[in-house]
């Protein structure tokens, strides 16, 4: 497995692939890797003939008290992880690489953002647009990888691929959890034990709702009761919307979702399901 630097030296490999004919599966991550950043590899790998994997640490993506500093990283571990899950190359590059000067263009999540995340996190997506802009051009991809744990970050580039025509397929990968249902996350190390035991409440509660939303019913009240009996973090929001377009009208494909702020971890999780017309 590759380990690439500097985007001299992805070009490099990007067209030596291409020269072969070779179809490129895109992984993109912020590293510190865990079984659900596996699952994308080897989905990736399944579909494409090489698989990159990026692992930046995206500093546009982080408001100014948010978690950058301190977001874990372990390259060593990341590298072997990757190779195991069957990466053929790692981009890893330093933010003065991906940003070498300040973009006098903005890219704007829009009317997408205005919900879940988005709320609490003014800024965020449209600092996912912008690596992930540059990752699509740089990689010359056929496919990219995504989970369904960000949701709402994948119904924004899956809109941003539409929109703008970009010459690559979006793949949704669902969500890998822990035997308890506590979706995965580089985060889940920052929770302390007592949070941690209450955490896998949070997939229980959205499964409560999922079926309160499924019958017609608002599932809200009873979500937010059932997390502020059992879990001490604050909730962020609860919100059921329709997916991937995150409007109020929720008929059809639904996507229940919701984030609690822990002392030092924000954790979110969704269900993406459908709920029928009358
Ligand atoms: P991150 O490194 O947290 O930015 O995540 C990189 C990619 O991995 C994103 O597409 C995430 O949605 C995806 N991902 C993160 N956690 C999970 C999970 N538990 N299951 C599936 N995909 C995940």
């Amino acid at each position: 497995m590759r380990l690439i630097e500097t985007i001299e030296e992805l070009k490099q490999w990007v067209s030596e692939n291409k020269a072969t004919g070779a179809g490129i599966g895109l992984v993109p991550t912020m590293g510190f890797l865990h079984e659900g950043h596996m699952k994308l590899v080897e989905t990736a790998k399944r579909e494409n003939d090489v698989v990159l994997m990026s692992i930046f640490v995206n500093p546009a993506q982080f408001g100014p008290n948010e978690d950058f500093e301190r977001y874990p990283r372990d390259m060593e571990r990341d590298q072997e992880l990757a190779q195991t899950a069957g990466a053929d190359a790692i981009f890893a590059p330093s933010a003065g690489e991906i940003y070498p000067r300040e973009s006098a263009i903005v890219i704007s999540a829009g009317r997408l953002a205005d919900q879940l995340c988005g709320k609490s996190r003014p800024g965020h997506f449209d600092g996912v647009l912008k690596v992930v802009t540059k990752l699509f051009h740089l990689s010359e991809a056929d496919r990219a990888y995504f989970g369904q744990k960000d949701a709402q970050q994948l119904a924004i580039i899956e809109s941003l691929v539409e929109d703008f025509n970009f010459p690559l397929e979006i793949r949704r990968v669902e969500t890998v959890r822990e035997p308890d249902g506590l979706a995965k996350s580089s985060r889940n190390i920052y929770l302390t034990g007592q949070e941690r035991a209450e955490a896998p409440h949070l997939k229980k509660a959205l499964e409560m709702g999922k079926q309160l939303a499924i019958g017609g019913m608002d599932p809200i009240p009873a979500m937010t009761d059932y997390l502020g009996e059992n879990c001490s973090g604050t909730i962020d929001y609860i919100q059921l919307l329709s997916y991937p377009d995150l409007t109020e009208n929720v008929t059809g494909e639904a996507i229940l979702a919701l984030a609690v702020q822990f002392e030092k971890a924000r954790l979110i999780d969704n269900l993406l399901f459908t709920i029928k017309g009358n």
